[in-house]
């Protein structure tokens, strides 16, 4: 009895150790494999769709789907896709509308977003657009010159 109790114990424990190995494989901090990451940024995508869709019909859903993201790209230690970084707030981490519940506008060379759930203002200045329109600009005058 005590031996079968015993192979019992050791059995529990190598299990215990397999499952801690798959634990640190699965559920670890840090870089995740590049299936993953995919697979996250592909939910991200489709939670945030499903957010612009839902909203005039049920705001709360928008938020909490944005909530979702959120959480899916700390995990999986990826940036929320560049189509989307800009239609949440930093602040209170709502979904937002352009037009519904927030404005955009243009001051002192910034993007103002303004946030009209909790009245956070994001600042995104845009020089590195106008450098490169400028860039752009002098390459095709250059090339007419040259023809
Ligand atoms: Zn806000």
């Amino acid at each position: 009895m005590v031996f079968v109790l015993i192979c019992a114990n050791h059995f529990n424990s190598i299990f215990e150790y397999y499952i801690r190995q798959l634990r640190r494989i699965f559920l670890s901090r840090g870089k995740r494999p590049k299936w993953m990451i995919e697979i996250a940024i592909e939910r991200m995508n489709i939670l945030f769709e499903r957010a612009e869709m839902e909203f005039i019909t049920h705001p709360e859903r928008s938020h909490r789907y944005v909530d979702l993201a959120r959480k899916l790209s700390t995990k999986y230690n990826t940036k929320i896709p560049e189509k989307w970084s800009r239609r949440y707030c930093r602040e209170c981490g709502k979904f937002l509308y352009y037009g519904h519940n927030s404005s955009v506008r243009l001051v002192d060379e910034k993007v103002n977003i303004f946030c009209g759930e909790c009245g956070h203002v994001m600042k995104i200045p845009y020089n590195k657009e106008k450098k490169i329109k400028r860039r752009a600009k002098y390459e095709s005058i250059k090339k007419r010159n040259d023809e």
